[in-house]
């Protein structure tokens, strides 16, 4: 099956959400939206095969029937998640555990991620890290509530890029929009969530201890996010980050560029833009908002148009 798998996904409502996922072309049911899990086989929200052979079939039994697509790997769940999230406010302080923490306490994979940032207003931060030396120290300061000492905010602009290991303090600040690529696991410490409350007024919950147990100290350990380009006629490429669970890559499309297959399936998101994705001749339009998966049978293909795209690979 020579074919692109495009996928339709689901929508998440969040108090921190907006309504920018328009942009990208879907069909928004409130003005609170913060999630698209654009290519997700997780059960909190599974994307649904929208064309050719597999149409309807939801990723997460696509993945455990025909496994020969996926290079007959052994991981025994897809192990990738691709969001777009839109922060319209400040998300929860958080952390998320690695592989062993997350299986031997919440029976699922730890959590690393990383955020290319598609947009955002002047002056919008994220928190990136933290100051506290050792674990002492930093369960004095959270437990003090001493968010301005401990916590590190970094300005950010469009077309940066930040990998965030499990372990990582992190947060997202209000006014981005972000290509997030994860592990597909939806355990989130959170360790500080501005007191806010919900639409019932209620706080919502805090994971202190597990926070303590797995942030990384120091909390100034940090990637150093540096990205390679290559250039070439029709196009420019560049590594984002390989990391111990997926290599991220920035595709920007000129003209055209010929692909030929590194992995064993490569994920794949429009972010702007639009052209064709050729497979051996068949051709399809693809645009702004799309998502898709190349799966193991296809070896090369050819894209060509105008287009900006992040693609992921899993190790
Ligand atoms: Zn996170």
């Amino acid at each position: 099956m020579k074919e692109a798998l495009f996928l339709k996904s689901v929508l998440h409502e969040k108090i921190w959400g907006g309504t920018h996922l328009k942009e990208f072309g879907y069909d928004l049911p409130s003005d609170k939206v913060g999630e698209y899990w654009a290519i997700s086989a997780h059960p909190h929200g599974v994307s649904i095969v929208k064309n050719g052979t597999y149409a309807q079939m939801p990723l997460d039994k696509l993945y455990a029937e025909h496994r020969e697509l996926f290079g007959n790997r052994t991981e025994s769940v897809f192990p990738l998640l691709t969001k777009i999230l839109d922060a319209n406010d400040w998300l929860s302080v958080q952390v998320h555990p690695d592989d062993a923490y997350g299986q031997k306490h919440e029976g699922e994979l730890g959590k690393t991620e990383c955020w290319y940032i598609i947009s955002a207003k002047p002056g919008a931060e994220i928190v990136y890290g933290h100051t506290a030396k050792t674990r002492v120290q930093l369960a004095e300061m959270i437990h003090a509530g001493a968010w301005d000492e401990l916590l590190t905010k970094v300005p950010v602009k469009a077309g940066e890029f930040y990998h965030v290991p499990s372990g990582t303090m992190h947060a997202i600040g209000a006014g981005i929009v972000i290509l997030e690529t994860q592990q597909s696991s939806d355990t989130t410490y959170r360790v500080y969530d501005f007191d806010r409350r919900d639409a019932q007024g209620n706080l919502r919950e805090l994971h202190i201890q597990q926070s303590i147990d797995v942030l990384t100290i120091p909390g100034d350990q940090l990637p150093d996010n540096k990205v390679t380009v290559e250039t070439f006629d029709g196009a420019e490429l560049s590594t984002l980050v390989k990391s111990d669970f997926f290599d991220v890559f920035k595709w920007v499309i000129t003209k055209n560029h010929a692909f030929k297959k590194i992995a064993d399936y490569t994920l794949v998101s429009v972010l702007d833009g639009s052209g064709q994705l050729d497979i051996d001749g068949q051709v399809v339009s693809i645009k702004k908002g799309d998502h898709f998966i190349l799966p193991s049978p296809v070896e090369s293909w050819k894209i060509t148009g105008q287009l900006e795209m992040i693609a992921s690979q899993p190790k």
